[in-house]
């Protein structure tokens, strides 16, 4: 097969790797992130005038990135119910060598299309091998073609443990999908994934990024100059699809929490599940699988609303689906959403609030409160002044005084959520860090 149609190929096939988004490396075009093979939604779109397998990415400050992101191969031994690659799909089949990969790379970056490589895999072979050759490619590409753009290695579920230790040494991030939140649909759809071997991953780059950080402080102590390399120093992260099992937001929401607690994840991604057993979609029908008619996109941004309120916004699990509920309002955002449960904790005066209850107020984000509490050291705050800090006031108004004076009341609070709902589709449309 030419090499052109490998593209085409494998970087359809890795479209469906969950979302491209990100939180810093400190490197050359630190930031990126995503998941593995597994049939869902495109996470970030291909720009037109870019060779395939380029996508577009957005960093934690909004900066939009490209990466190269392809599988090594979409031939899989496995046979994930909800995956275009999956064994029994009846695909069109592909595999690059390393070296066409990293000439690829290279010349995709010396050209300026990418600033990085996200590589993932099927599994084709034993998971060691397959690991090892992502491996390969990485570090040839670092140590043999000088590429100093980003990587994100792909860790394929059953390699060693000495392999993941090595992978973390030429990788900026690593990644190891969950996919399904509980043992019980793993079994069901993915039943040669097993969340042991999963999270026994995860533990492992966890316990590799303690010691690289023991042996970096040594090695400052006792060899200036001499400076050991970082392990994956984007961290980690995983993906969970959403929509193709049972699991409600409160099992997701509660699994997404222990996961950052635990293994101090960079990033959970949600993504919501496209059906695959449907006629040109590679599959064939699984009566395992939903039927439904599109991927739960205003599921998956409301969980990611709520994740960033784990992350950010120092909300528990709890917090976020209170009384029994197992899922998140789709007509209001998640802060919205308790705030209105919450009426007794407002108005919050903007003039004396502390951060933590600048962090709860509706259409204030974290960097709004900041700018808020450092003006009013030096300034009083006004109404026409918190636009300008970047206070959302048509979900804000309700919930704050300046100076004493309120703008709009929290008297009716249907009234209230009726209004934020249909204002901005109870932030649908927003982006993911105002509110
Ligand atoms: S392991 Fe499962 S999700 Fe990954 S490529 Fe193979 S079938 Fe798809």
């Amino acid at each position: 097969m030419e090499l052109s149609e490998k593209i085409a190929v494998l970087s359809a096939a890795a479209k469906y790797d969950a979302s491209c988004a990100s939180s810093g490396s400190g490197k050359a075009g630190d930031g990126f992130s995503g998941g593995t093979g597994g049939g869902r939604r495109q996470g970030a779109s291909f720009g037109a005038a870019l060779p395939a397998g380029v996508c577009h990415s957005w960093t934690g400050d909004g900066r939009c990135v490209s990466l190269l992101k392809v599988l090594y191969s979409n031939v899989c031994r496995f046979d994930c119910s909800y995956c275009v690659n999956r064994a029994s799909a009846d695909t069109r089949r592909a595999s690059f060598t390393t070296g066409e990969l990293i000439t690829l790379t290279c010349e995709f970056y010396r050209h300026n299309y990418i600033e990085g490589l996200f590589l993932s895999s099927g599994i084709f072979a034993d998971p060691d091998i397959v690991m090892e050759k992502l491996i390969e490619t990485a570090r040839k590409l670092r140590t043999e073609a000088g590429f100093g753009g980003y990587i994100h290695l792909k860790i394929i579920p059953g390699s060693g443990e000495k392999l993941i230790r090595q992978a973390g040494l030429w990788a900026d991030r690593l990644s190891a999908n969950i996919e399904l939140p509980t043992d019980k649909s793993l079994r069901r759809l993915a039943p040669q994934k097993s969340g042991k071997v999963i999270f026994g991953a995860m533990e492992e780059v966890v316990a590799a990024e303690k010691e690289n950080g023991e042996d970096r402080q040594r090695s400052r102590a006792f060899h200036p100059g001499r400076e050991t390399p970082a392990f994956a120093p984007a961290g980690q992260s995983t993906q969970l699809i959403v929509g193709v099992s049972a699991e409600n937001d409160r099992q997701i929401i509660g699994l997404s929490g222990a996961l950052y607690r635990k293994f101090s994840l960079r990033r959970v991604y949600y993504s919501a599940y496209t059906p695959v057993g449907v006629p040109g979609s590679g599959g064939i029908p699984d009566s395992r699988l939903p039927e439904i008619s599109g991927p739960p996109l205003a599921r998956e941004h409301r969980l990611y609303q709520a994740d960033w309120l784990l992350r950010f916004y120092h909300f528990s699990p709890e917090e976020i689906l209170e009384g029994g509920s197992e899922h998140l309002d789709i007509q209001v955002d998640p802060k919205t959403a308790w705030a209105l449960r919450h009426p007794e904790r407002f108005p919050v005066e903007l003039g004396r609030a502390d951060y933590e209850e600048l962090l709860r107020v509706p259409g204030v984000g974290a960097t709004s409160a900041r700018r808020i509490i450092e003006q009013r050291r030096s300034r009083s705050l006004s109404y026409e002044g918190l636009r300008r800090l970047g206070v959302v006031l048509k979900r804000a108004r309700y919930f704050v005084t300046v100076a004493g004076a309120a703008i709009d009341r929290l008297d009716d609070l249907k009234r209230v959520r009726r209004v934020i709902a249909d204002t901005d589709g109870g932030g649908l449309q927003l982006p993911l860090f105002d509110f």
